[in-house]
């Protein structure tokens, strides 16, 4: 996800190197002034310009004599208050160059992280949209809520928010104990010293803390998840008086989710302090050994002490902050690997390398010896040799008890799943080979729930076909028995019907979800009990509805009312995942089987 974007990283990082380098520059130019102050300054000869010897370690001390040297010249012309004035203003540009550069890293590190958080939130949405039906009976939707909202937050605060610190801490460390060593290698040693230290700590602070942040995290789904069936079922909560038992599992969850989150907390709050005082008993250390060597054998400058400790101090700060970054992004890291374990999630399974585009349909289905079981590995067979074939143009309805597999039988067609065994073929092709979204295209599907999204009753039926102009939408809604109803709301067309529709009768949705299906215009329709949950005056609008739409394509009906299906060309019965029974309305009446008993059981209830 970084790779578009790594432009910006790397810019970035110029401009820290280029603020590291500075810093220290301007800290730097405090050399002569502190030596102006103290009068340190009067024992550079001026007689003769500074040379350099050649050696490296020398070049620091001649680049200073030449600064004093230079200095010391130009005090002998224009006086000290000036030249103090001068390095003073030298002093404040660079500074003013260095925040420059520093708001110039930041600002690009800004760009860098949102716009991975986007794509990132991006990926992860295009993967729920492509996601197998069989993804989502699994795994709880309130918990990928949070994976998609909390998780990338987190990915985002945790990760890509200590990014400027990362990226900016090392150089600022590297240019000062460089600074220091120049300026006196005995004491960086023990500047060093607080390093391998502090590096022991963070890493076992940050592996127990990852432990924890990731527990942290999943609460957090747990508690996605009740808040997501809670919001959906609130009536059904109101009517049993729900609310006591799932007041206290939000109590549980929160709990939970409290324990893991001070923890983590404790643990991250430990960095701070801890480099802290490292960082503190390390300036006593060199305080004390530079007291030493000033005191007894004066073999140091007191600027350079000074110098010395305020440049120490530079390291400090960059320190402490890559150790609260390095500890942020262990928590970060817990919710980084709960979105990968989405965005990794394999959807090519099965997927034929060189998909076919189907073009139409012409001739027929045919599940050949189908066997099905949603949990192929040991779950119950749900269907078992199942043949049927459906030539274009035919009405099949499928009848039978609740559990028999009715709805599998359309699972299957609709290749929300595949199957187990046996396979489905569109005039004569395997579907498996056909390119997915294409053969999708030729089917349309009406349920019993009528699945609409919170939008205009316009922007519902539109969905059947995007580019369809407003006269087909008015046509699909007269043929789906919808146009009268929705011209007498309140905004026609354009009323907002609310989530999941709630602001329409079940009539009126499962009539605007026919609208949608019939814009579509597939040649195959699936009716998965699209009447059922509806009484009898609104289930005849939508059974003449019905009637229209399938007018001129095949039609694979599934029924509870049986009334319904007594047109369908051929009827089957399935028990058990199997059919017992197969043939017309007339001949399965008059056989005397099972097909007989339904009907004679709802004619009499
Ligand atoms: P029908 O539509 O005829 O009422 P279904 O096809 O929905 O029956 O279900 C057939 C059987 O498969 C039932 O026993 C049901 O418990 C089982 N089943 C349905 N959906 C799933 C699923 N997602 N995971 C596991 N088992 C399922
Ligand atoms: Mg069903």
């Amino acid at each position: 996800f970084a790779k578009p974007h790594q432009r910006y990283l790397y810019l970035s990082i110029l401009f820290n190197i280029l603020y590291s380098v500075l810093n220290i520059f301007s800290v730097a130019t405090m050399l002569p002034i502190l030596g102006l102050m103290f009068g340190t300054m009067e024992r550079v000869d001026t007689s003769v310009a500074p040379s350099y010897s050649g050696n490296i370690g020398d070049y620091f001390n001649y680049l200073k004599d030449l600064a004093y040297y230079s200095i010391q010249r130009s005090m002998d012309q224009y006086g000290a208050v000036q030249v103090l004035a001068v390095l003073c203003a030298i002093t404040a540009g660079a500074f003013l160059l260095r925040n420059i550069f520093r708001y110039l890293g930041a600002f690009l590190l800004v760009n860098y992280r949102v716009k991975i958080t986007r794509d990132l939130r991006s990926a992860m949405y295009t993967k729920f949209l492509n996601l197998p039906v069989s993804f989502f009976t699994e795994q709880r939707k309130g918990d990928m809520m949070s994976r998609i909202s909390n998780d990338i937050g987190a990915v985002d605060n945790g990760i890509m928010g200590s990014l400027v610190d990362v990226v900016n801490s090392p150089f600022m460390i590297l240019t000062s104990l460089v600074t220091l060593f120049f300026l006196s290698p005995e004491l960086t040693f023990f500047s060093l010293l607080v390093f391998p230290v502090m590096g022991w700590i963070i890493s076992v602070v940050g592996k127990s803390l990852k432990r924890q942040a990731t527990s942290a995290q999943e609460e957090l789904g747990n508690l996605f998840s009740l808040v997501d069936e809670t919001l959906k079922s609130s009536k059904i909560i109101k009517i049993f008086n729900a609310d006591r038992i799932l007041t206290n599992r939000f109590e549980k969850t929160t709990q939970r989710w409290q324990n893991f989150a001070i923890g983590m907390s404790r643990r991250r709050e430990l960095a701070s302090p801890m480099s802290e005082f490292l960082g503190s008993v390390t300036i006593l250390l060199i305080t004390w050994f530079a007291g030493v060597q000033i005191i007894t054998e004066k073999s140091m400058d007191p600027e350079t002490f000074l110098v010395f400790i305020a440049i120490f101090f530079q390291i400090l700060d960059p320190a402490k902050k890559l150790s609260n970054a390095i500890s942020s992004i262990q928590g970060g890291m817990a919710s980084l690997d709960r979105v990968s374990e989405v965005l990794d999630y394999d959807l090519k399974v099965g997927e034929s390398a060189s998909p076919i585009d189907p073009k139409g349909f012409h001739e027929s289905i045919i599940f050949d010896k189908v066997g099905f079981s949603y949990n192929p590995d040991g779950g119950r067979t749900v269907l078992e040799d199942f043949n049927l074939t459906v030539y274009k143009g035919m009405t099949v309805a499928l009848v039978g008890q609740s559990g028999s597999g009715k709805t599998t039988v359309a699972n299957l067609l609709t290749r929300f799943y595949d199957v187990t065994s046996g396979a489905l073929l569109l005039d004569g092709i395997n579907i498996k080979e056909l390119d997915l979204k294409k053969y999708r295209d030729l089917i349309g599907m009406v349920t019993q729930e009528s699945v609409l999204f919170n939008d205009t009753v316009y922007n519902n039926i539109l969905m059947g076909k995007q580019d369809a102009t407003q006269e087909q939408v008015y046509q699909a809604a007269k043929i789906a028995n919808a146009h009268e109803f929705i011209m007498g709301l309140s905004e026609g067309y354009h009323t907002n019907i609310g989530d999941d529709g709630g602001k329409l009768s079940g009539g009126q949705k499962q009539r605007v979800s026919i609208a949608r299906a019939v814009l579509k215009n597939p040649p195959i329709m699936i009716l998965d009990e699209a009447t059922s949950a509806l009484d009898t005056e609104s289930e005849r609008m939508v059974q003449l509805a019905l009637e229209n739409m399938m007018e001129n394509r095949t039609s694979l009906i599934i029924a509870h009312r049986l009334s319904t299906i007594q047109k369908a060309d051929l009827i089957l019965v399935m028990d058990q995942g199997r059919i017992v029974e197969q043939g017309t309305h007339s001949v399965l009446y008059s056989q005397n089987g099972m097909y007989r008993k339904l009907v004679d059981l709802q004619n009499f209830g």
